[in-house]
């Protein structure tokens, strides 16, 4: 079937009041960046839809696109027909002749938002649920829960005919809650924190630190391909370098073992919140999970988190490990997660982290550093770059031709 257009119905933020406006401007804003590859596309966004004309676009490319953008309740395909009895009929019985099979019930839906149209809701019901009739006359109508709703919308310009209803990603659009740091590994639960957090509308940026060349460029490289993975709901991430290969070593230097996790947390938690300040971001977000290792038990959690006062989102701190997996296999990262190569904090994990630190033996030992050297050398060194869903895409092309 060729569409002609795609109505979109908004999730949650219909009930949103006074920012309704805000948020259909995002998500419009949204939309346009996960289908920015289709130029032929033109969007409307309305009070109560979003219409999205195709134009030309192949829906089956644009479909699965849109099925990733947060604040979408569900959409329809839909087919735009002359704003005549003949037309809307004639369109009916094509429509069903594709798709009825000879097995299920159907039922008419119409809506009109113009009222100077001949027939009004019921009448074209009525109207249409007969041209049915004429073409199956075996075929069984049914109000509640029919097989097959062919819904019919009488609109001021056209009437659009559709009978698909596919169920969009939820979630609020991503940058109505403001912006967040997310603390980035190349582990399994990061993405999956930072997926969750998109979800409920907060606008990301993947803060990595690396420690070359204690850890390796491919480290660094499936970072990146971990953060393109978090880019179709979106359209783009900024993607942060930390350099971190000094701060380690100095820890290493000057501190006993069973502290080098808790200095090294702290550090990275200084440093992401001082980026967070530079760029107007409001939380920060990790992929902490009680109990997982020795820095996330809540003793640790808490000698962590004293250096902040910054809001850390934890999104999937109270999941077990199987239902973070199954997120991260259903937003793709568990495979490249997997992949072994060390990052920043296996290299220098003390073979017996304190999982109960002292905090005052923390701060102690933390008189023997230059913190506010360490860190603005550091954050001289960051590398800032945009991640985007092709760009990646490319590399991997590149990956598999080598
Ligand atoms: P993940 O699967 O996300 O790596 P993890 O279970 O391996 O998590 P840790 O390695 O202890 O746990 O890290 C806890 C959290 O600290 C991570 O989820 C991430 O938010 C942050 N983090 C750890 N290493 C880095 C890094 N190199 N760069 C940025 N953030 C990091
Ligand atoms: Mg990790």
């Amino acid at each position: 079937m060729q569409y002609t257009e795609i109505m979109v119905r908004y999730g949650e933020l219909s009930t949103k009041g006074k920012n309704r406006r805000s948020f259909i401007m995002q998500l419009a804003q949204n939309v346009r960046g996960a289908l920015a590859e289709f130029p032929n596309l033109k969007i409307h966004a309305d009070r109560d839809r979003m219409h999205i004309l195709l134009n030309g676009e192949d829906s089956r490319l644009v479909l699965p696109k849109l099925e990733k953008v947060f604040g979408i309740q569900n959409f329809s395909p839909s087919i735009r027909v002359e704003k005549n009895l003949t037309a809307l009929k004639q369109m009916t019985q094509q429509i069903m002749e594709e798709i009825y099979t000879g097995k299920e019930t159907f039922k008419i839906t119409a809506k009109r938002s113009d009222h100077s149209f001949e027939l009004d809701s019921h009448g074209l019901q009525q109207f249409l649920g007969d041209a049915v009739i004429d073409s199956f006359p075996e075929i069984k109508a049914q109000m509640k829960r029919p097989d097959i709703n062919l819904r019919v919308e009488i609109r001021r310009d056209d009437a659009y005919l559709s009978y698909e209803t596919i169920k969009g990603a939820g979630g609020l659009p991503v940058g109505t809650s403001g912006r967040g740091m997310l603390m980035l590994s190349g582990g399994i639960d990061s993405p999956v924190a930072g997926y969750l957090a998109m979800k409920r509308g907060v606008e990301i940026e993947a803060v990595h630190f690396a420690s070359p060349p204690y850890t390796s460029e491919q480290a660094l490289q499936k970072a990146k391909d971990l953060t393109e993975k978090l880019t179709p709901y979106v359209g783009g991430i900024q993607f942060i370098e930390v350099p971190f290969t000094e701060i380690q070593e100095e820890i290493k230097k000057r501190s006993p073992q069973g502290y080098w996790m808790t200095l090294t947390r702290r550090m990275m938690l200084r440093l992401t919140d001082a980026i967070r300040e530079m760029r107007h971001g409001l939380v920060i977000i990790n992929g902490e999970s009680l109990g997982q290792v020795a820095s996330q038990t809540l003793h640790s959690m808490v000698a962590i988190n004293e250096v902040t006062t910054t809001p850390i989102i934890r999104p999937v701190v109270t999941m077990d490990k199987n239902e973070i997996i199954e997120l991260a296999e259903k937003i793709d990262t568990f495979e490249l997660a997997i992949q072994p190569f060390e990052d920043c904090c296996t290299i220098f994990a003390p073979p017996q982290p304190k999982t109960r630190p002292n905090l005052e033996k923390v701060l102690e030992l933390e008189e023997r550093f230059d913190i506010d050297g360490l860190m603005e050398r550091c954050l001289a060194g960051l590398k800032i770059e945009k991640i985007l869903p092709e760009q990646a895409e490319k590399s991997n092309e590149f990956a598999d031709f080598l």
